[in-house]
């Protein structure tokens, strides 16, 4: 069975538009959605990320909906499908940001291959 990973020098999540994430909605709480409009740049990208090695800068004090192993929780589809429910979301976030067949995706797809 496939079960997810996040994969290193990545961060395809950390590029906000809450106008293209109606999953979000009712997930998020007013304050939280507050704190992501302060977070994001005006080009889209959290001002948290950095773009030069594709890293959090506050790794260690992101908000809970960065800390995906707990906010998925929050969804039903991961309820229901579990791991491949994460899969699907990185992969439209890696394909949406790097491209299909970027270096990302190759290497997020060989993360979650069956083990
Ligand atoms: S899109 Fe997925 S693999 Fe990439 S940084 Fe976010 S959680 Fe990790
Ligand atoms: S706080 Fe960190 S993990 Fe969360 S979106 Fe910003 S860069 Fe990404």
């Amino acid at each position: 069975m496939k079960s997810w990973s996040c994969i290193e020098n990545c961060g395809a999540c950390c590029r906000f538009d809450l106008a293209d994430r109606e999953d979000l909605s009712g997930v998020l709480s007013s304050k939280d959605i507050a704190l992501i409009n302060s977070m994001t740049g005006n080009d889209g990208w959290c001002k948290n990320f950095n773009k030069s090695n594709r890293k959090c800068m506050i790794y260690e004090s992101r908000p809970h909906f960065c800390r995906v192993n707990e906010f998925s929780k929050e969804f039903k589809g991961y309820l229901k499908r579990g791991d491949k429910f994460l899969i699907d979301c990185c992969t439209q976030h890696i394909s949406f940001i790097y491209g299909r067949k970027s270096k990302q995706m190759k290497t997020f797809k060989k993360s979650v291959s069956n083990k």
